[in-house]
């Protein structure tokens, strides 16, 4: 299990679990329980997204920017020489067929 995304809150968590959930990558949500406490508000304490599926962590990054339509990170895109696709930088493998980044062996 990998975490994935911290979330403002839980609602937002939870709008980005059943995203995930919908292009078939389970996630749990960790932390909230605390919201639910009276009379104490936790202070930097937000709920995560978890990826179950070690393998799923790649394409669950690209559909939470997505989701959130965030641009990238810092950095420019670099072009997978495998299968061609264009992949954001901050990824170190290719979110389509999991090739790593060819900058890495340079
Ligand atoms: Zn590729």
């Amino acid at each position: 299990m990998l975490e994935l995304y911290q979330a403002a809150d839980r609602v937002e968590a939870q709008m980005l679990k059943d995203h995930l959930q919908q292009k078939g990558i389970e996630t749990v949500i960790v932390g909230d329980h605390l919201s639910g406490a009276v009379g104490e508000l936790p202070a930097n304490i937000f709920p995560t997204l978890w990826v179950l599926e070690d393998r799923d962590l790649a394409l669950a990054k690209r559909l939470t920017e997505a989701f959130f339509d965030r641009p990238p990170v810092s950095g420019e895109a670099w072009q997978c020489r495998v299968c061609g696709e264009s992949i954001d930088a901050g990824f170190d493998i290719c979110w389509n067929c999991g090739s790593p980044n060819p900058k890495e062996n340079e």
